[in-house]
């Protein structure tokens, strides 16, 4: 066995373990803080360049913990300023980050697992199978690798200003892991976000939103994509176990816990399956004065799938139905295509996947 793997990984660790592993060096607490910025804000890559650490303390870092970063295979940048790292992830296996520079922001959308058990019927991700959860290292991982390539805004803040887990996977099914990157993304002394600017998407693990309420207070966007249960069976297997009615209760519960906050809803235009004037009165029923907004996606093809992206007049009158019945509605603008970028098509393609049957799959994300 390679000794350096029972070394602990130090950038899945937030404040408390960082203490806890000092304690035992009989440290005090700031030096954590200070091993926190040495790790995700100025992106050292060894402990000898910890220059204010105590000679010390830095040998005896380096016999207990490694600073394990992922793997780079490759990394793609669009036309549109768009880059797509892939990541790998073991056993010929690969995770994708994406970072779309905006004027206004500059958002980097990370994975959570490697492929994912939920079969969303419109998703390469979903269609490539589960193979595993990623640790916290590997999630923050991507973070601290975009940080520490991406070039400063032209105003000199950080590139990263938003995080969404909006990569492969699904976040809440890996909720043990979840937490401490949302820790280390929103602590002051590692990436300093805001909770708002922190976006968890789920397609609609219930008891785990409420955790994530009680825990983490971050930005919520809930993955509906259908106005009826038929119809959310079919495209969200999940649904099956939590049907539309017990998913917004726990949303409602959600934007109560923390006032003033807005639920996301992500709608993915399906053409002649969800688009029609019916679904967006139904949409705008379920929603209707509720504290939720709703950000339509052109479906992203990909090969072997089924679906048809839905024309933009139909789009621009299904948000137009939605606004005139009162809520806001935006459509989201498709980064990347040049790329395999976009939503949806984050596959991870090196090889053949390990394909999990859906009873397995649904085994696994119960219990996870
Ligand atoms: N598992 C989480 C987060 C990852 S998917 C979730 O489902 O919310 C991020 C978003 O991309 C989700 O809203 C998802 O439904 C959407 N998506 C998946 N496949 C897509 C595709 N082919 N085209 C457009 N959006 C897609
Ligand atoms: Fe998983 Fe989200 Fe894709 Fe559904 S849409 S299969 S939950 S990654």
């Amino acid at each position: 066995m390679n000794p350096a793997s029972q070394k602990q990984n130090l950038l899945g660790l937030p404040q408390g373990g960082l203490e806890a592993l000092l304690a035992e060096f009989g440290e005090k607490p700031y030096r954590a803080r200070q091993l926190l910025q040495w790790l995700h804000q100025r992106g050292a890559a060894d402990f000898e360049s910890m220059t204010d650490l105590p000679k010390k303390l830095r040998e005896r870092l380096e016999t207990a913990a490694v600073i394990d970063g992922p793997t780079l295979m490759s990394e793609k940048v669009s036309a549109d300023g768009t880059v797509k790292w892939l990541f790998l992830s073991g056993a010929g296996q690969a995770v994708e980050t994406v970072f779309i520079p905006e004027a206004a922001r500059g958002t980097l959308c990370i994975s959570s697992q490697v492929g994912c058990a939920l079969d969303c019927a419109f998703c390469a991700t979903g269609a490539q199978g589960f193979n595993r959860n990623l640790t916290t290292a590997e999630i923050v991982g991507q973070v601290n690798h975009a940080n520490r390539t991406l070039p400063r805004r032209s105003n000199g803040e950080a590139a990263i200003t938003n995080v969404v887990f909006m990569g492969m996977g699904e976040p809440l099914a890996n909720y043990r892991n979840l937490r401490p990157a949302i820790e280390l993304l929103i602590s002051d002394h590692a990436y300093g976000l805001s909770r708002r600017r922190v976006t968890v998407s789920t397609s609609g693990i219930v008891p785990q939103i409420d955790k994530l309420g009680d825990e983490c207070n971050v930005s919520l966007a809930v993955s509906l994509h259908a106005p009826n249960d038929a119809l959310r069976n079919r495209l969200v297997p999940i649904n099956r176990v939590h049907p539309i009615a017990e998913l917004l209760d726990a949303c409602w519960r959600y934007a109560d816990k923390h006032a003033r906050r807005f639920i996301t809803f992500e709608y993915v235009m399906l053409r002649g399956v969800n688009d029609g004037t019916q679904h967006a009165e139904q949409l705008a029923d379920l929603l209707n004065n509720k504290p939720a907004k709703v950000n339509l996606i052109p479906f992203n093809p990909f090969p072997g799938n089924e679906f048809k992206r839905s024309s933009r007049d139909t789009i621009e009158h299904f948000q137009n139905r939605l606004r005139a019945r009162g809520l806001v509605a935006t459509t989201r603008k498709t980064r990347g295509d040049d790329i395999d970028a976009a939503c949806g098509q984050l596959a991870g393609k090196v090889k053949d996947r390990i394909r999990v049957r859906l009873s397995e799959k649904n085994s696994r994300v119960v219990s996870a």
